[in-house]
C-alpha cells in the first residue's frame, strides 16, 4: 500500500442539497470545491456553497447536470483532480465513470464495471444468485417472450410484480393480482419502461407480503476490505419511493442484522464494489409485526453511490460518509474494522418535499417566501439533535427542473421515542410560505399509530390514509384568533409607528374606544374553503372577547419572539403567522393552516370611490378619522372607522392619495352613500 495523498480540489457534478452536503465535508478537510450549474442555478445555494463555479448549460438536466463531456472539461479548466457526482444524475452512469478515468480524473465512486454490474436489476439477481445472496422468489432471465412470462407469473403465484430490468425512482412497476390481469400490467409496464429507460426488458418477482423495505449501507476500499454500517429501514413510501427512512430497523435483531450485513459484503464483493454503496432488500413479516425474528429478507438490487438517507447512518454511527468517500477514492484503506463500528442510538430523516399530498402528491413550485428551519446544526453529525441538509434559501425558487425534495430532516435521540418526539418539534418548526410542501403530512405520518408504534410495512401510508390526508390539527377558531392578534398587531404598530412621528392618531387614544362603549368589529374569512364571521369585542375593562363559530370567548395574546403567544378561551399556543396580502399562513404546535382575510369593507370602499369619493356603506356612525386633509395616503391605508350593526368597519383608502377634505366629525350619523371624505387620487 503505497502513501496517498488527499485532493486539494474537487468537482461537485450536482445541484441541491446534495452539492451543499458534499462541499461542506470537503471544506472541513481543506479540499477546495468547484461547483457546476444551469441557468436556473445561477444563484443557487450549491454555487455559493463551493469556492468556485463553472456555468455549463441550460435548465434541463439533459442541457447542463447530464452533460458530462462539459463536466469534465469544467474539472480540467478548474484543475480539479476528482468528480464527485452525487445521487441522480451521472452518479450510476458507468459511460461517464469510464470517460473521467481517460481524462486523468477520480470518479469518486465504484469502478465503472460495478455500476454496470448492478445497473440492470435483472442481471444484477443472476449476479447475486451465484454468490449465494438471497433472491425474491422470481423470474430475471433474458427470455422477454410474453407467453413465457406469463407461466413464470402463473408459477410464482399473485400477486407477483414486474419490473423494468432498467428501471428506477420508484418507476416501471407493476403490482398484479391475479393471471387474467397479467397480460395487460407487462404491456403498459414494458411501455413505461421503454418511455423512460429505453429498455423494455421486466423481471417478475413474488410480491411479498407485509413488505419492509430494509437496506445496508456497504463501503469497500481498493485494497479489497469491505464493511457494514448497518441498516435503514425505509419502508414508508409513498408511489414506491421513500417518505421517511430510519436507523437502525425497529424490531432487528443482532443475529439477523448480521446476516444481512454479511449478504450485503458478499454482494459487494461479488462485482468488486469500492466506496458508498447500498444493498436494498425486501424483508417479508409472515408473523406479523411481533414477530421480527420471522422476518425473511430478499435482494432487490444495490445502489451504486450515496444514497439521499445516508445522514441517519452518519448519526448512528457518528461517521462522515462524504469523508469516507474521498478517503477510498483518494486510495487510503477504510478507516474502520468491522468490529470498530458501533450503533448509538436512533435516527430518522423526513424528506421535505414541495408537493401537495392532500392532491395525490402533485409537485409543486413557486417561491420560497418564508423558509424558516428549526434550531440545528447542519453537517455535523448530531448525536441527540436536529440536522438539517438543505440546498435552497428563503427567497430561493422551486423550479419545474429538478427534483421535488427541499430538504431532509435528520433527528437523533437516544431511543426511538425520542427521535420521533424530536422529529415532531422539528416538523412543527418547520415554515415554509409560498408553495405546498408535505411537512403536514409527515407529522401526520409520523404520529400515527402504525409509525409510533413501528408496525412498518410499505403499504402504511395507505393503511393510515384516514389518518394522514386532509387533516387540520389547526382549527377554525385558534386560526381566527390568530388573524385577530395578528391584525390588532398591525395596528399597533402602526399607531406606535405614528406616535413615533408625532402624528395624531386617533385609533392609539384607548379612551375613545371606552367613551364609546363596548366595541364590536367584524372579521370576515374564508377558512377551508367556506366564508366565516367572526365578531371581536373591545370590553369596558379592557379586555377581548371573541365570538367564532358560536362560541364566545375572551382573547389574550402577547409577542411571543417573533410569533404571538395567544390565549382563547382555554386554548393555548404559540403562533406564527405570515400574511402576503389576504392570504395567511398560521403555524401552530400542533399544526399548520391557511386563512384568508376578506376585508369587505375595504372592498366596499373601492367599490364606494369612484372619483375619489369614499361613502358610507351602511348606515351608521363615525367613530374615527386616521387622517386629517392634507394627509398622503396610500392604497389600503385605513382612513376612517365606522361603526354600524355594532360591528366596526374599517374603512381603507382603494388608491394612493390625499385626503382633500373630511366631511364628518368623529360621532356624526351618517346615512347609506353619505360621503365620509374626499381623496384626491394620485397622478
Ligand atoms: P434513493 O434510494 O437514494 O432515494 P432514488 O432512486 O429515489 O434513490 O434517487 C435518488 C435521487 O436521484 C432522487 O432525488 C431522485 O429524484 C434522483 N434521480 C433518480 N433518478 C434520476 C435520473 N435518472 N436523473 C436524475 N436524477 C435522478
Ligand atoms: P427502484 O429501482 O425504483 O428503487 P426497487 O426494486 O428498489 O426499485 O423497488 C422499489 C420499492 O418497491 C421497494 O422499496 C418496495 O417498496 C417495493 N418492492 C420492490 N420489490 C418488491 C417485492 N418483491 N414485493 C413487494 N414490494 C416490492
Ligand atoms: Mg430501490
Amino acid at each position: 500500500m503505497g502513501k496517498t495523498q488527499m485532493f486539494k480540489k474537487i468537482l461537485i457534478a450536482n445541484r441541491g442539497e446534495i452539492a451543499c452536503r458534499v462541499a461542506a465535508t470537503a471544506r472541513r478537510l481543506a479540499i477546495q470545491t468547484v461547483a457546476v450549474y444551469s441557468d436556473a442555478d445561477a444563484n443557487a445555494k450549491h454555487v455559493t456553497a463551493c469556492d468556485e463555479a463553472v456555468y455549463i448549460g441550460g435548465s434541463a438536466p439533459k442541457d447542463s447536470y447530464l452533460r458530462w463531456e462539459k463536466i469534465i472539461e469544467a474539472a480540467k479548466a478548474t484543475g480539479a483532480q476528482a468528480i464527485h457526482p452525487g445521487y441522480g444524475f451521472l452518479s450510476e452512469n458507468e459511460e461517464f465513470a469510464q470517460a473521467c478515468a481517460k481524462a486523468g480524473l477520480v470518479f469518486i465512486g465504484p469502478p465503472a464495471s460495478a455500476i454496470s454490474a448492478m445497473g440492470l436489476k435483472a442481471e444484477s439477481k443472476q449476479l447475486m444468485e451465484k454468490a449465494g445472496v438471497p433472491l425474491v422468489p422470481g423470474y430475471h432471465a433474458a427470455d422477454q417472450d410474453p407467453a413465457l412470462l406469463q407461466r413464470e407469473a402463473d408459477a410464482i403465484g399473485y400477486p407477483v410484480l414486474i419490473k423494468a430490468s432498467a428501471g428506477g425512482g420508484g418507476k416501471g412497476m407493476r403490482a398484479v393480482d391475479k393471471s387474467e390481469d397479467f397480460a395487460a400490467a407487462l404491456a403498459s409496464c414494458q411501455r413505461e419502461a421503454i418511455n423512460s429507460f429505453g429498455d423494455d426488458a421486466v423481471l417478475i418477482e413474488k410480491y411479498v407480503q407485509r413488505p419492509r423495505h430494509i437496506e445496508i449501507q456497504v463501503f469497500g476500499d481498493t485494497q479489497g476490505n469491505y464493511v457494514y454500517l448497518f441498516e435503514r429501514d425505509c419502508s414508508v413510501q409513498r408511489r414506491h419511493q421513500k417518505v421517511l427512512e430510519e436507523a437502525p430497523a425497529p424490531g432487528m435483531t443482532p443475529e439477523l442484522r448480521a446476516r444481512m450485513g454479511q449478504a450485503a459484503v458478499e454482494a459487494a464483493r461479488a462485482v468488486n464494489y469500492v466506496g458508498a454503496g447500498t444493498v436494498e432488500f425486501i424483508v417479508e413479516q409472515p408473523g406479523g409485526y411481533a414477530h421480527p425474528e420471522q422476518m425473511k429478507f430478499y435482494f432487490m438490487e444495490m445502489n451504486t453511490r450515496l444514497q439521499v438517507e445516508h445522514p441517519v447512518t452518519e448519526a448512528i454511527t457518528g461517521l462522515d460518509l462524504v469523508e469516507w468517500q474521498l478517503r477510498v477514492a483518494a486510495g487510503e484503506p477504510l478507516p474502520l474494522r468491522q468490529d470498530q463500528l458501533q450503533i448509538q442510538g436512533h435516527a430518522i430523516e423526513a424528506r421535505i418535499c414541495a408537493e401537495n399530498p392532500d392532491n395525490n402528491f402533485l409537485p409543486a413550485t413557486g417561491t420560497l417566501q418564508v423558509y424558516g428551519l428549526p434550531a440545528h446544526v447542519t453537517f455535523e453529525r448530531a448525536p441527540h439533535g436536529t440536522r438539517v441538509d438543505s440546498g435552497v434559501r428563503q427567497g430561493d425558487t422551486i423550479s419545474p427542473f429538478y427534483d421535488s425534495m427541499v430538504a431532509k430532516l435528520i433527528v437523533h435521540g437516544a431511543t426511538r421515542a425520542e427521535a420521533l418526539a424530536r422529529m415532531d418539534a422539528a416538523l412543527a418548526q418547520t415554515h415554509i410560505v409560498g408553495l405546498a410542501t408535505n411537512v403536514q403530512f409527515l407529522r401526520h405520518v409520523t404520529t400515527s399509530a402504525s409509525f409510533a408504534q413501528a408496525q412498518l410495512d410499505t403499504a402504511l401510508i395507505p393503511r393510515e390514509a384516514a389518518v394522514l390526508f386532509n387533516q387540520d390539527k389547526v382549527g377554525l377558531p385558534l386560526a381566527v384568533a390568530a388573524l385577530v392578534a395578528h391584525t390588532l398587531q398591525a395596528e399597533q404598530t402602526l399607531a406606535a409607528q405614528r406616535d413615533a412621528h408625532g402624528w395624531q392618531d386617533p385609533w392609539a387614544q384607548r379612551d375613545g374606544w371606552k367613551s364609546h362603549g363596548a366595541q364590536v368589529r367584524s372579521f370576515s374569512v374564508e377558512y377551508a374553503g367556506a366564508p366565516q364571521g367572526a365578531l371581536l369585542t373591545h370590553l369596558r375593562g379592557g379586555g377581548l372577547q371573541l365570538s367564532v363559530a358560536g362560541e364566545s370567548q375572551p382573547l389574550r395574546w402577547g409577542a411571543q419572539g417573533a410569533g404571538l403567544d395567544i390565549s382563547f378561551g382555554n386554548m393555548r399556543s404559540v403562533v406564527n403567522l405570515y400574511r402576503n396580502g389576504d392570504v395567511a399562513q398560521v403555524f401552530t404546535a400542533s399544526g399548520a393552516t391557511q386563512i384568508i382575510a376578506i376585508d369587505a369593507l375595504a372592498h366596499a370602499g373601492d367599490t364606494q370611490a369612484e372619483g375619489g369619493r369614499l361613502t358610507a356603506p351602511m348606515p351608521g356612525k363615525v367613530v374615527s378619522f386616521a387622517v386629517k386633509a392634507g394627509d398622503a395616503v396610500t392604497k389600503g391605508q385605513a382612513l376612517a372607522v365606522m361603526e354600524a350593526m355594532k360591528m366596526e368597519h374599517t374603512i381603507a383608502a382603494p388608491v394612493d392619495g390625499t385626503v382633500a377634505e373630511l366631511l364628518f366629525a368623529p360621532g356624526d350619523q351618517v346615512t347609506e352613500g353619505a360621503e365620509l371624505l374626499r381623496l384626491e387620487a394620485a397622478a
